[in-house]
């Protein structure tokens, strides 16, 4: 097999060779046909986040090299393991050789509280895919259970990989902006149009959201939150912006979706909310700021962050999108050999939508 492995923090992934893995227990091993490029393996290949103030939070401890990067993988099962059978072990999944699926890359260890409760995305001992374990930048990845396993019922595989992380992502956080059918009475303000603005688009019209107000400060990804048919895309630095987000969603802002995650963008998507109003922040670009307290109280605002989602939410979203029809975001297939070319071009901010490697 063939795959991208992540030697050293802040080189580029090296090419490494070897035998196909052969599954124990219950692995399967799944042939990679499509594995989304995401904006995290330049964190996880830096080897740290930005908290802001000059903290950084390492990733290195819990990071082993090397690492094969890639978490949003489509492929089809060529191996189950002894105990990965499809009518044995308490969580098979029904999963057979042949079979086409999309892999949840967020498998928990499957005994702390928060994967008792089904969030294995947040469990504390994770053994993510491309991220805590070797994941798709290859043309084999060995998935731990086959509870990981989602079959794609004839979707698309390049189309399906990106709905594992920003599909997922977006549709996490905007259900946390749905109380009271928000969603569907009043646009959303969506700061950043990079990979997951785009798909957030996308996901918003499946939850028949009423639309999206984009923000963003680079003109070419404003153009293309046009084209993915947002309501207006607004430039945050230019003169009198908050006016015309406000004005573009015709009344009090009710629910903000901060895509980026630096201290600019978290001011101002709080800044945004009107009574009642709630910031969801996702991104994890890194920084901090500083935020009235009052106005907490005064707006009876809200602020939540959102990481990834659960393998529930996965399933729901893959139904969705089976019974609507899939996110149409521009896609940039490439060969899996120009991973380091597609992780360059992600850091510099030309990727338009989602670029997707074939091995
Ligand atoms: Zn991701
Ligand atoms: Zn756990």
């Amino acid at each position: 097999m063939r795959c991208y492995q992540l030697v050293e923090f802040g080189a580029p992934l090296s090419e490494a060779t070897g035998f196909r893995p052969v599954p124990t227990g219950s692995e399967v091993i799944v042939h990679v046909l499509a594995s989304g490029v995401c904006h995290s393996d330049l964190h996880i290949s830096e080897g740290h986040h930005d908290l802001g103030g000059g903290r950084k939070a390492s990733v290195a401890g819990r990071i082993h090299l090397p690492l094969t990067l890639g978490h949003e993988i489509a492929g089809v099962v060529v191996a189950l393991g002894p105990e990965a059978g499809p009518e044995r072990g308490p969580r098979a999944n029904g999963v057979a050789v042949g079979d086409a699926v999309l892999v949840c890359s967020w498998i928990g260890c499957g005994e702390c509280e928060a994967c008792l409760e089904g969030d294995e995305h947040l469990c504390r001992a994770p053994r993510f895919l491309g991220v805590n374990r070797d994941g798709g930048y290859a043309d084999f990845v060995t998935v731990p259970h086959p509870r990981a396993l989602v079959p794609l019922h004839g979707l698309d595989p390049r189309k399906a990989a990106p709905l594992v992380c920003s599909g997922l992502t977006t549709y996490s956080a905007l259900r946390k902006l749905d109380a009271n059918s928000r969603l569907q009475r009043k646009p959303v303000v969506i700061i950043g149009a990079g990979g997951l603005g785009l798909m957030s688009i996308e996901v918003l019209k499946l939850l028949g959201g009423a639309g999206a107000v984009v923000v963003e400060i680079d003109p070419r990804k404003r153009d293309a939150a046009m084209a993915q048919g947002a309501i207006a895309a607004i430039d945050p630095r230019a003169p009198g912006a908050a006016k015309a987000i406000r004005a573009a969603v015709g009344s009090e802002v009710s629910g903000v979706l901060d895509l980026v995650g630096s201290g600019e963008t978290a001011k101002l998507g709080f800044d945004l909310l009107g009574p009642g109003g709630k910031l969801v922040i996702v991104g994890l670009f890194g920084g901090e700021t500083t935020l009235s307290v009052p106005l907490f109280p005064m707006k009876s605002a809200k602020i939540e962050g959102s990481y990834i989602g659960s393998p529930a939410e996965l399933r729901a979203l893959i139904d969705l999108v089976r019974a609507k029809g899939m996110p149409d975001i521009p896609i940039d297939i490439r060969e899996l050999s120009e991973v380091n070319q597609a992780l360059a071009d992600l850091q510099a901010g030309t990727v338009i939508g989602r670029v997707i490697l074939v091995p």
